[in-house]
């Protein structure tokens, strides 16, 4: 079984089938680890085009903001606002399929949270020091982790220790050995300065996982975000990527 592992799709429908264009064939379903909607502006053509395809997905803390389980007021203001546009433009059907999402889920031998195990959809897992206590919060060999947004990879090396590893683009890494925390980027709004969509691949036969990158057309997303009026610092990052 191939799994193409995505998160924080945040509504850019071109980085999203440009992922879908550059993985091909090369995958039998998709995880998706939450957020969905939020700051871009297609947000029924995501869910409808993850609907479309073999998946299981997570919500996140934008997910959950649009349908009310948050309060707004957590948000900074231009996320607020994109969530604001989105709760008017979302159908009551794509609704209520984001409503019955969990934000974590185990499938062995992997748990899949979106934010972490331990805060699945608020903590950002950035630092070593974070992964270790987040170790200890989940008891499966490897967890899948998306919300901040930055491609990495924790291994657990003792009780105590954890090492940190960027991705290594189009390389497989075998997982038969320390347990890990692995987040495959955002496909719609990367934030370590690669404006590309961010992905995985994970082999469950082989016990691999793959970073990958492909770039989309940011201008087309960002134009469509100019047309519905979403705020300025939410579309020139994108060209960026932070
Ligand atoms: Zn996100």
């Amino acid at each position: 079984m191939r799994i193409l592992v995505l998160s924080d799709i945040h509504a850019n429908l071109s980085a999203f089938e440009s992922v879908l264009e550059s993985a091909q064939d090369d995958w039998d379903i998709i995880w998706c680890l939450g957020d969905v909607i939020g700051y871009g502006p297609d947000p029924n053509e995501c869910v409808s085009l993850l609907r479309q395809n073999e998946h299981m997905s997570l919500s996140g803390n934008h997910d959950w903001a649009v349908l009310e389980k948050l309060d707004l007021k957590t948000f900074n203001e231009d996320a607020r606002a994109a969530i604001q546009w989105t709760q008017s433009m979302l159908t009551e059907d794509n609704c209520s399929y984001l409503k019955d999402l969990p934000s974590i889920a185990i499938a062995e031998p992997f748990t899949l949270a979106h934010a972490s195990p331990r805060q699945p959809v608020w903590e950002y897992v950035l630092d070593r020091t974070t992964a270790a206590e987040n170790f200890q919060e989940f008891s499966t060999p490897y967890c899948l982790v998306g919300h901040s947004h930055v491609p990495m990879i924790f291994e657990q090396l003792n009780q105590h220790e954890v090492e940190w590893y960027a991705p290594m683009y189009e390389r497989q890494v075998s997982l038969n050995d320390n347990r890990l925390i692995i987040n495959p980027g955002s496909v719609g709004q990367p934030r370590d300065y690669d404006p590309r969509a961010a992905y995985g691949l994970l082999d469950l036969d082989d016990m691999t996982w793959e970073h990958r990158r492909v770039a989309y057309p940011v201008e087309k997303t960002q134009s469509r975000m100019t047309d519905h009026g979403l705020p300025e610092r939410l579309i020139s990052r994108l060209e960026y990527g932070l």
